[in-house]
């Protein structure tokens, strides 16, 4: 694997910008996340974060869902239809959608460009890197709309998300 820094991407990610609001989430959570991504390897798995929007954004459940993009080990795209059964499920149980995870097969925890381009602001981006050895690493990311007229205006750039193990 190339080191992070060889992947890094300054027009996605802005390496200064911190969001406020931390993500928060137990061992049990982290467990759940780190397995699928090992057993979804070398394609990249994805799925919703459910929980509550409270001080920081506690995710209390993973809502797996199918990758439907076509090259599955280096992108994913997440099929309309979850994402209004997903919104369905979270009313019903009175949750919160806070984000959407997915795994980086063989690539370092950093979002790319197709990351950036179909991100949300209101989401929170996690990604789990995997290696074929089944190492992980865990970041979070949220997507800022830049404030001016450059060609990032559109896209925005991703900063990263503190994340709470607790
Ligand atoms: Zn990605």
């Amino acid at each position: 694997m190339m080191n992070e820094q060889e992947y890094l991407n300054l027009e996605v990610v802005d390496l200064m910008g911190k969001d406020k609001i931390w993500l928060e989430y137990d061992q049990q959570i982290e467990q759940q996340l780190i397995e699928e991504a090992q057993n979804g390897y070398p394609l990249e798995i994805t799925g919703f974060l459910l929980g509550k929007k409270e001080v920081s954004h506690r995710v209390s459940e993973l809502y797996p869902v199918e990758n439907i993009a076509s090259n599955q080990e280096r992108r994913f795209e997440i099929h309309g239809l979850d994402y209004l059964k997903v919104e369905n499920y979270a009313l019903q149980n009175d949750l919160d959608v806070i984000g959407v995870y997915h795994s980086h097969p063989d690539y370092p925890a950093i979002p790319s460009r197709h990351d950036l381009e179909y991100a949300q602001e209101v989401f929170s981006y996690l990604i789990i890197s995997v290696d074929g050895g089944g190492n992980t690493l865990i970041n979070s990311w949220k997507k800022e709309a830049v404030p001016d007229h450059s060609l990032e205006t559109k896209n925005g750039k991703f900063i990263n998300q503190k994340i709470k193990i607790s």
